[in-house]
């Protein structure tokens, strides 16, 4: 008999829970989910809704996967965690395996953590410490661009976009870094010497101070969903080589395949001297992220003072997690994942054109299995919310921005239903 799951006390969530980002005195309305299965998440009540969102990136193969389930079930016989600390574990050793193989040559070390902030903490942490150990401690600050997104901790706000990362609150206690214009040049579009200049500058001027340029590769996510071109990767690794700055890439949105390749620094050939990676690489299930660096960088920070790296978090590298990770990454590798990203990027296409005209949008757009409208307006998230439920499908918007990256074995049906609800809404709007 399939196992029942406890009832949902809302009265108790409205009462005490934090979501991310809202209040807790005046709670918008929370759904309660009773279990999640393929591409459907089932509401308490019975409704089953397409998940338009893979859990934030990261269920890239849905819900309740078997291969996953039964990843996480034998690895549990054998053992759910134990310290990194002075032991190590086949999981840990077999993914990281995986991992280097996967990303670009020149990325052999890893460090995993829990979760995609604080592996952009041990991106920044490395930058500063290989600085440090060559005997530049001045190079400490970072230089990033606008609407980006890093992340939620302290060093990982510090680089999000100043505006929506509401820097203005955290002024004296979060450091200041450099911020440059976000990538003008669309996907498609060639980047000019031009469209380098803001950056290019503060180069110019700082890069005695600047440890690192840290950016999400081609995708902007929570920051904006822009896409730019990936050949302002190739001059932005130019100008890093040449101004002796490292470069950090943030893949844990776009990492595992969602842009349309395994990670979207190979729409641009570009290998950065550190890589971020979270998200997906679980395939959603539990939380994981990497980060990967190259020989350089690792062999400078331990050749310094105090010859170590200075972090360790007691759940690194967590076995369940590591099992789960491994064979998300083998499941993904075993069938025409591109094949299938390609597919849903044509329905993205074709199922969200007819918003395209409609007198609220400002644009619609498309890359990989990321779909995306953006209106002239902020939504009313509580409203649309509803709207789209009772339409049974799950899409969150935030701000001006309705988007879908939906899992990866997601049918075409299923995509039509949601592209669908999102132009009806989205065309239904006051
Ligand atoms: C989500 C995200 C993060 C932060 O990851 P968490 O697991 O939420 O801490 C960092 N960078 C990018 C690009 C992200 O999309």
């Amino acid at each position: 008999m399939a196992i029942q799951p406890a009832s949902i006390d809302l009265d108790f969530d409205r009462e005490h829970l934090w979501h991310p980002y809202t209040s807790v005195t005046a709670p918008l309305p929370v759904y309660p989910v009773a279990r999640a299965s393929g591409v459907f998440l089932e509401l308490e009540d019975g409704r089953r809704l397409v998940d338009g969102m893979s859990s934030w990136w990261a269920a890239i193969h849905g819900y309740n996967h078997p291969v996953l389930n039964e990843a996480v079930v034998s690895q549990l016989q054998l053992m759910s965690h134990v310290m990194f600390g002075g032991l190590t574990h086949q999981p840990a050793i077999t993914l990281a395996k995986q991992l280097v193989a996967l990303t670009p040559e020149p990325l052999q070390k890893l460090f995993f953590s829990d979760s995609g902030s604080v592996a952009v903490e041990v991106a920044i942490k490395m930058a500063f410490q290989y600085w440090a150990a060559l005997g530049e401690p001045l190079k400490n600050r970072l230089l990033t661009v606008r609407s980006g997104y890093h992340g939620d901790t302290f060093a990982a706000m510090s680089v999000c976009d100043p505006v929506t990362g509401m820097h203005s609150l955290f002024k004296g206690v979060m450091p200041e870094h450099y911020f440059a214009e976000a990538p003008a040049p669309r996907f498609c579009e060639p980047c000019t010497q031009e469209d380098m200049a803001d950056l290019h500058q503060k180069l110019e001027e700082h890069h005695r101070e600047i440890a690192a340029v840290i950016i999400e590769p081609v995708v902007q996510g929570a920051g904006g969903m822009r896409f730019y071109s990936p050949h302002y990767l190739c001059r932005l690794r130019e100008l890093c080589d040449h101004y002796n700055v490292l470069l950090i890439f943030d893949e844990i949105a776009t990492g595992f395949g969602r842009t349309g390749k395994m990670f979207a620094l190979e729409h641009a050939d570009v290998v950065p001297d550190i890589l971020c990676v979270g998200k997906a690489l679980t395939g959603g299930y539990m939380t994981l992220a990497a980060t990967l660096t190259t020989e350089r960088v690792a062999e400078a920070i331990c050749s310094g003072n105090p010859g170590l790296f200075m972090h360790g978090p007691t759940f690194m590298a967590n076995p369940l997690s590591c099992a789960v990770a491994s064979a998300n990454i083998s499941l993904l590798c075993s069938y025409d994942w591109q094949a299938s990203v390609l597919r849903l990027e044509a329905g993205l296409r074709q199922g969200l054109e007819p918003c395209r005209d409609g007198s609220n949008v400002a644009d619609v757009r498309q890359l990989g299995a990321i779909g995306v409208v953006e209106l002239h307006r902020p939504v009313d998230m509580a409203l649309i919310q509803k709207q789209f439920v009772e339409k049974g499908v799950w899409v969150r918007p935030f701000g001006r921005l309705v988007y879908l990256m939906p899992p990866f074995i997601m049918r075409d049906e299923e995509l039509g239903i949601l592209t669908a609800a999102v132009c009806d809404i989205v065309n239904s709007m006051e």
